[in-house]
């Protein structure tokens, strides 16, 4: 569906852009993904025309779906919609109706499995304890016992947390083979996301609201960007000087430094690929998500996309994601937020400050890791709107 709308409008666009140069629109977003999308069904809902061009040859970003075998696989990794934010909850299903999926990972430490997030099933299976008293006691034991009081970095936040135990089955790893780095190297607040109960709940996230679109991040797409127009296949650093005067504003949801052609420095981030195999059964892991915590395994986690809508197709999805440093021709993911990468990130955010017809927006444009639910709150509560 995505793409005829999206062809639809191709066929329109020309490849020389200057019968464009006038400034005929109120808005050129640059990127496609939730950020773009989003702004661009504000502002329209507000009178205002927008042209949307993306790099990639669909709109969506890394929400994007494709459907195989029957199966929305998450392209570029799997993204599950949670929220405490009513209005946030409120206008996504406003758009498009939700399912009832609920994020129960499993972690899988060589062959042994636990379930995450951190809960009374993971401390028994660990230790079997039975009340949140016995687990309380043992994490405080082994709290005590590594001395740490103020967690400066992941490893120390990790141990205060979840105690030496599960710091070492479940994150040390996981998190060195995600972040390519030490985890006494890596801020504690990548850890801080993660939830830590005295329940029996193996509800991945804390939030109220929680689901995926039924039949895919896709039609979301298709209801954000409906009347705007879009144009795909359009890398903004190629047509910069056209693109610039084609709009009265620009919203620019790329990496920042790039904007900015890297005049202090590259950022850093990591990046994920995956590994796709569709398999002749009907059920291959029983569980969307399993995360790999070993350090032999070389990719992070397998998701199984059917179970996200609850499939029943005959065959089965499968993508092995593994995570590597960032390199100029692959897709920027998880920005790097050490004390290197934020101070370049200021002085690039000074600039953007300065900007008065540039507004910068999203994870690359803000090097910051946001969920999708921050991303929805901070369009609609934009001082443009
Ligand atoms: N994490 C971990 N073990 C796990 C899952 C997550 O140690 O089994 C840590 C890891 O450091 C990771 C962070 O928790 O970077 C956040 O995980 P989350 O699943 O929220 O990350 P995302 O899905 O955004 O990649």
């Amino acid at each position: 569906m995505l793409l005829n709308h999206s062809q639809s409008i191709m066929e329109k666009q020309t490849e020389n852009l200057t019968t464009e140069t006038a400034k005929k629109y109120d808005y050129l977003i640059v990127g496609a993904g939730l950020y773009g999308a989003c702004f661009a069904y504000m502002a329209r809902k507000r009178g205002k025309k927008c042209l949307v061009i993306d790099k990639r040859e669909h709109a969506g970003g890394n929400l994007y779906c494709e459907n195989i075998e029957g199966i929305n696989v998450h392209k570029y990794g799997a993204h599950i919609f949670h929220t405490s934010d009513k209005a946030v909850w409120e206008f996504v299903t406003s758009l498009v109706e939700f399912n009832n999926y609920i994020n129960s990972p499993v972690a899988n430490y060589k062959g042994k499995l636990y379930n995450l997030p951190f809960n009374m099933n993971t401390f028994h299976a660990l230790w079997g304890v039975v009340t949140p008293q016995e687990a309380m006691d043992k994490i405080a034991g082994q709290r005590a016992a590594a001395g740490t009081s103020e967690p400066q970095n992941l490893e120390q936040q990790a141990i205060s947390l979840v105690g030496e135990d599960i710091y070492r089955i479940l994150i040390k790893d996981y998190t060195e083979k995600q972040w390519g780095r030490k985890c006494t190297e890596l801020p504690p607040s990548i850890i801080k996301r993660l939830p830590v109960r005295f329940t029996y709940d193996n509800n991945y996230f804390n939030d109220i609201y929680q689901g995926i679109p039924v039949g895919g991040y896709n039609r979301l797409f298709d209801k954000l960007l409906e009347g705007a127009d879009l144009r795909l296949n359009c890398d903004f650093f190629a047509h910069r000087q056209e693109l610039e005067n084609i709009a009265d504003k620009i919203l620019y949801t790329g990496a920042i430094d790039q904007f900015y052609d890297y005049r202090f420095g590259k950022l850093e981030y990591r990046t994920v690929s995956f590994e796709q195999e569709v398999l002749d059964t009907d059920n291959y892991q029983g569980v969307a998500v399993m995360n790999y915590t070993d350090a032999e395994t070389p990719y992070t986690r397998i998701i199984e996309h059917k179970h996200f809508e609850f499939g029943k197709q005959p065959k089965t999805v499968i993508s092995r994601e593994y995570s590597s440093e960032w390199k100029d021709d692959s897709e920027p993911y998880y920005p790097v937020n050490n004390e290197r990468n934020n101070s370049i990130y200021l002085k690039y955010k000074e600039l953007a400050d300065k900007e008065s017809s540039v507004i910068f927006g999203g994870r690359l444009a803000e090097y910051k890791y946001y969920d999708m639910h921050h991303i929805v709150a901070q369009v609609l509560n934009h001082k443009e709107f």
